[in-house]
Order: structure tokens, then C-alpha cells, then sequence
């Protein structure tokens, strides 16, 4: 194909801008002949930041074939195999990771659905006793456990969480965690800037739960995003998903700001009505997830706090909320650019959901536990000990 840069013009253009549009990176411009100017080539090179592609701002075919991917999410398109023509997207890549997840081997998870990922599937669908055609559609989708049911009653008592929590063992395989980034869709959260160059929460926290959910699968564990990047469900929502999905932990992602350039720093927040009530196992959760990106990060330290805010409420598992680092401080935003920093982030919050699982019964000084460790350690363990 023909890169598309700077000054270019006409059809191909158009289509990357929509692409762009869509995925709420680039502001819609109206009718008019579609230019590739400097608005587009930043959200191109967002765009490109975003997917850990070479960030040029040049639509090659490997910019083109992401763009082409990213508009697809599970849900949006019934799923098959196609000799002919492979069907390829970001719908086909969940599918494979959940597939992988419970266990069918869909083969790498590269987006391509082939015949493995068919074989896959039709295992599962006849391991939960749909009619195994290879095809996945609305029903296969809920068996996979994509689509939330609403969801009625109320929060159960926050013993009962300290009673689960002793009975999950120490293993992080099997554990259901509902990461939860904040905003999403046309809410975009805290921003710096204006426009496609700007900087935004949502984007950046879209990011670290994706970090997180990798690292989270790769450790055996089920992760599963409250919602799609186009979405922003409202908080009761988000609890309702975490709770239709039966989830052991929530974590919700979030970046703050203030009209004070020089406010900074880490804070977490658990359940609780300050006076009263409180979530013991979310607070030790918001506790391990702070002390450990405090030691990671050496952001300022503010503190652990009990709120009685809906998602931490209306939960009923433990949540904790972190809001990491100020937007608009400059050292914060510097570090939260940085995709080395929101590694270390990920890093840092699945050491503390394997410490609380490990009841205090962990030899490592905070900050010093690394994914490669937990991995060995989950690896070690009988897999029957669930
Ligand atoms: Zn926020």
C-alpha cells in the first residue's frame, strides 16, 4: 500500500481519519475534503504510542492494519472462520486471549481467526453444552462470560469478604479480577492539552489496565475489563459487571488533577464511610497496591482513604481505586508518558493482589517482588490447590 503522510489527500485519508474519530483520539472535523494536516498526523502518532508501533505519524501497512483492527471489540460482529479471507480484529484477539484463559488452546493470540482458533472454540462450546458450529455470537459470547446480566440486591456483609479471602489460597490462577479504568468513550477524564495532542486519563489508564490484564492472564488469572474503550458505564454500572462476573477483587484505574500544577502524587482508596463500616480487605488491598507503587515509583505519598463512593459500595468484593499520579503536574505526567513507568505500575499492583492473597505469609520486602518471581512461584504450586 501507499504510505500515507503529511499533505496527503483524498479516499485512504478519509479512512484513517474516521478510524481515528471513532476511537475519540482525533476531534471530527466536518465535511470537506479529508487532508492528513497536523491534527491528524499527532493522533496518528497517539494512536501509534497507544499500540507500541514505531510512533512516526506515517500510516504504513502495519499503522493501517492496527487502525483497520482497533474498530473491531467482541460483541461488535459475529465471529468465524474465512478461508477466503481470514477475519482479523481486536474482537478476534479477545476472543483468542479468553479462549486461552479457560484453558482451549486457540494457539497464539495474534487477532487472525484460523482454523485453531475455530477448534478452540468449537471444544468450548461443546464443553458448555452449546451446539458446537465454530461460530461466535451473542450466546457464546455470554457463555465466555463477555455479557453482563443486570444485577439486583445489595452488598453482603464485609465479613463474608474476609471469610473468602482465606479461602482463596494463595494462588493467583483461577482468581476473577474486574480492572476497571476510569472514564472511557467521550469522557475523557483529566486532559492536558487540547484536541488529538491532548493528554488524557482515560488513554492512559486504558493503558495500564491492558498492561495489567496481560501480565494478570499470563499469570492464570481471569481479567476482564469493565468496559470497551468506547464505553464509559456509569460507576453503579461498573459495580454491576463486577458483580454479575463474580469477581474477587475490583480495581479501578484512575489519574488525577488540580488547578494546582505543583499537587502530585499516589493515592488509594478502599470502601468505607470513615466513621464506620469499613472494607478490612479492600483497605489491606488499597494498602499492599500503595506501599508497593510507592516503593516502585517513588511518587508522593497520599495515603490510603476510605470513601463511600459507588463503585467501592456497590461492590460486592473488595475494590480499591488508585489515582495515580497528578496529570497536571509535570513530573507525574512525565513518568506517566513514559510505557517503561506503566509497566512498573502493572508490575507493582499484581505484586499486591498476590500479597493479599498471601496473608502476610510473603518474605519479600515491598518493592523487590517482580512478575518474573510471582510467575515462578505460581508455576511451583500444584495447579489442584485451588
Ligand atoms: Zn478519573
Amino acid at each position: 500500500m501507499q504510505l500515507l503522510s503529511r499533505g496527503d489527500a483524498g479516499p485512504p485519508v478519509a479512512e484513517v481519519r474516521a478510524a481515528l474519530e471513532e476511537m475519540g483520539i482525533l476531534e471530527p472535523t466536518g465535511p470537506g475534503p479529508a487532508l492528513f494536516d497536523e491534527p491528524l498526523e499527532q493522533a496518528v502518532r497517539t494512536f501509534q504510542q497507544h499500540r507500541g508501533l514505531i510512533t512516526d505519524g506515517i500510516v504504513g501497512p502495519a499503522t493501517y492494519r492496527a487502525l483497520r483492527d482497533a474498530r473491531w471489540s467482541l460483541g461488535d460482529r459475529m465471529l468465524l472462520l474465512n478461508t477466503q479471507q481470514p477475519l482479523t480484529g481486536d474482537d478476534v484477539f479477545a476472543l483468542q486471549e479468553r479462549l486461552l484463559e479457560l484453558g482451549y488452546d486457540s494457539g497464539r493470540a495474534d487477532g487472525v481467526f484460523g482454523r485453531q482458533t475455530e477448534q478452540a472454540l468449537r471444544s468450548f462450546q461443546r464443553d458448555y453444552g452449546m451446539s458446537p458450529d465454530g461460530m461466535c455470537g451473542p450466546r457464546t459470547l455470554r457463555h465466555l462470560g463477555y455479557l453482563g446480566r443486570k444485577v439486583t440486591g445489595g452488598r453482603p456483609g464485609l465479613l463474608r469478604e474476609q471469610e473468602r479471602l482465606h479461602k482463596a489460597g494463595p494462588r493467583l490462577s483461577g482468581k476473577r479480577i474486574v480492572i476497571d479504568p476510569g472514564h472511557g468513550g467521550a469522557d475523557r477524564g483529566a486532559l492536558i492539552g487540547a484536541g488529538p495532542e491532548a493528554v488524557t486519563e482515560a488513554g492512559l489508564v486504558g493503558d495500564i489496565a491492558r498492561r495489567l490484564e496481560g501480565r494478570m492472564a499470563a499469570a492464570g488469572m481471569e481479567a476482564l475489563l469493565s468496559h470497551g474503550p468506547q464505553d464509559c458505564p456509569t460507576d453503579a454500572e461498573r459495580a454491576g459487571f463486577a458483580n454479575s462476573a463474580g469477581a474477587d477483587v475490583v480495581l479501578s484505574l484512575h489519574v488525577d488533577a488540580n488547578t494546582s500544577p505543583a499537587a502530585n502524587g499516589l493515592a488509594a482508596f478502599h470502601f468505607g464511610t470513615g466513621t464506620g463500616a469499613t472494607s478490612t480487605v479492600g483497605e489491606a488491598l488499597a494498602g499492599f497496591i500503595h506501599r508497593e507503587l510507592l516503593a516502585r515509583t517513588r511518587m508522593l505519598d497520599c495515603g490510603v482513604h476510605p470513601r463511600p463512593w459507588e463503585l467501592l459500595r456497590l461492590t460486592r468484593m473488595p475494590a480499591v481505586r488508585v489515582e495515580i499520579g497528578y496529570l497536571t503536574n509535570d513530573r507525574d505526567r512525565a513518568a506517566l508518558l513514559d510505557p517503561g513507568f506503566r509497566d512498573v505500575v502493572a508490575e507493582g499492583i499484581l505484586v499486591a493482589v498476590k500479597r493479599l492473597y498471601l496473608l502476610g505469609q510473603d518474605d519479600k520486602p515491598t518493592g523487590t517482588f517482580t512478575w518474573a518471581e510471582v510467575l515462578q512461584r505460581e508455576a511451583n504450586r500444584p495447579a489442584a490447590a485451588r
